[in-house]
């Protein structure tokens, strides 16, 4: 196949900046040794819009042995943790004085609506980046009291050599989201993006370069998941796996991992309950749990897909969700005024649409959408089904595609019995007027995230990920520095 080019100043049919295609291997930009590519597809025309290098577990071998080198002798681990911290402040500098091409670039290998892309992926990308930057230099351990003549104190290690596989969703959000605890806490990286998105995270490691962290800190290697992806899970000089994406691949990392013991942490799917008590405004309620579940096309692990109301508004709720997803302006996700671009493959297309079958077979009643939109692109209308009861498959399984759910419930224990019974625990929300019982939902329900009167509420200083199989440590905030730390008891004797 063709070699993958460095691409940069190369522009794309809709002008946008393509960046590298190639691994990013020790600070160079290298083909793959087997000298494999495969193409991105831009999922709103279906065309090719790159081909970029198909690493696999040779490829991550060259990386990991950057990564470790970077690590053990190398500047990182021993350079002043202010400096690191400096190096992702211009990172997050970089990254916010290319928002626009950076923004483009991700619309084009993605499809989300440019104007989300601009006013909500990338300013959490550059908030992400600079929280991280300033724990750089507050990472630090304490001292015990044990018995005797003791001095015993406690040191906060990086982990060494992180591999790092993200999904296709927030392609540049999920690179932010690794890189900035990893980074700051001393590690090095070896990441896999998504096959069907890989460019922003190339683009990214550019301005990595640019902001002049030290070779072999950084590592990327493009590929798909049973090679490289496979290939980092095999590595022996790779300490630690961080994994996004779905529930089945993540049981495979667990497994996997424990061959070499490697630390893990998974950030896994979801069938998140959005609770609507019939004392709630009604007008927040609708507003959030719509884009609870048509964020990104549906696209999202903690996509608020089972919406539950209570009896006495149900009718009215049902009325209004349809009426906005009828009204939903859905095309070219260039076009500042869109609000719902195409999902990201034919291979996801398909998924969303035997989904929506089941969900007409099953006796759910379809409200609105259900069929393609348009003639090319993977575009899906948005879709909304009433009706729908606990036993349905659509209640059930994950459908990552903008096609809603909606039940109803009579009583309180009732509904959050309800709202626990999958095996997912990713997030959940309530909107109540009554505190007492937004508070009884939210400790009572169990998601790693509850929204009160609000949804996708996202900040980089709070904490984010599952409870049972939605997955394992958090993202995000203190917490997760420690997805990336060793603790080292060191206890010296003082006679
Ligand atoms: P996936 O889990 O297959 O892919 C996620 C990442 O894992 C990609 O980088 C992929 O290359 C890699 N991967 C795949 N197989 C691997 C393996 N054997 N070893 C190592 N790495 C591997 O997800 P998908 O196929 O892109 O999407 C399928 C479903 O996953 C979606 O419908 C959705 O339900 C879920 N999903 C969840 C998230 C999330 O944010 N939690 C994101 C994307 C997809």
């Amino acid at each position: 196949s063709p070699a993958a080019q460095t691409a940069n100043g190369r522009a794309s049919a809709k002008g946008v900046k393509l960046g590298p295609t190639q691994c990013f291997i020790d600070g160079e930009w290298l083909d793959a040794v087997s000298g494999k590519t495969f193409e991105t597809i831009n999922p709103a025309t279906e065309e090719v819009i790159a081909r970029v290098a198909e690493g696999d577990a040779e490829d991550i071998d060259r990386a990991a042995t950057a990564a470790r080198k970077a690590f053990e002798d190398g500047p990182w681990r021993k350079m002043d943790a202010r400096d690191r911290g400096r190096l992702l402040y211009k990172l997050a500098d970089l990254v916010e004085d290319n928002l626009d091409d950076l923004a483009r670039l991700e619309v084009l290998d993605n499809g989300k609506p440019i104007g989300e892309a601009k006013s909500a992926d990338l300013p959490l990308v550059i908030d992400c980046l600079r929280y991280y930057a300033g724990w750089a230099d507050k990472i630090h351990g304490s001292t015990v009291p044990i018995r005797g003549n003791h001095f015993c104190y406690l040191r906060k290690e990086p982990i060494g050599v992180a591999g790092q596989i993200i999904p296709w969703n927030f392609p540049m959000l999920m690179v932010s989201w690794k890189w900035g605890p990893a980074l700051a806490a001393g590690c090095t990286i070896v990441m896999k993006p998504a096959e069907q998105t890989p460019l922003s995270c190339l683009r990214m490691a550019e301005l990595a370069q640019e902001a002049g962290f030290p070779d072999g800190v950084i590592n990327v290697v493009p590929g798909y998941g049973p090679t490289a992806g496979q290939g980092i899970l095999d590595n022996p000089q790779i300490d630690k796996v961080a994994f996004t994406g779905s529930t089945s691949v993540g049981k495979h990392v667990m497994r996997e991992a424990a061959n070499s013991m490697k630390r893990v942490t998974l950030e896994l799917g979801g069938k998140s309950p959005n609770i609507i008590f019939a004392d709630a405004d009604l007008k927040q309620a609708a507003a959030g749990a719509f884009v609870g579940l048509f964020l990104n096309q549906g696209q999202a692990c903690c996509a608020g897909s089972r919406i539950l109301v209570e009896e006495p508004v149900y009718d009215e709720m049902v009325e209004t969700l349809t009426d906005m997803a009828s009204n939903r302006k859905v095309g070219d996700p260039f076009d500042e005024a869109t609000e719902q671009g195409p999902q990201i493959s034919k291979e996801q297309f398909d998924t969303i649409m035997n989904y929506v079958e089941s969900g007409k077979n099953s006796g759910a009643t379809l409200k609105t959408g259900g069929s393609r939109y348009g003639d090319k692109g993977f575009f899906i209308e948005p879709t909304v089904f009433a009706d729908v009861q606990d036993d349905m498959t659509i209640a059930q399984e994950e459908i990552f595609g903008p096609v809603m759910q909606i039940q109803k419930f009579k009583d309180v224990d009732d509904v959050v019995r309800r709202g626990n019974t999958t095996n997912y625990g990713l997030a959940a929300a309530v909107y109540t007027r009554d505190v007492a019982k937004a508070h009884k939902a939210a400790a009572a329900l169990r998601a790693g995230t509850v929204w009160v009167n609000c949804y996708d509420v996202f900040d980089a200083a709070a904490p984010f990920g599952g409870f049972k199989e939605s997955g394992m440590g958090r993202e995000l905030g203190e917490a997760a520095l420690s997805n990336y730390l060793e603790q080292k008891t060191v206890t010296m004797s003082l006679d």
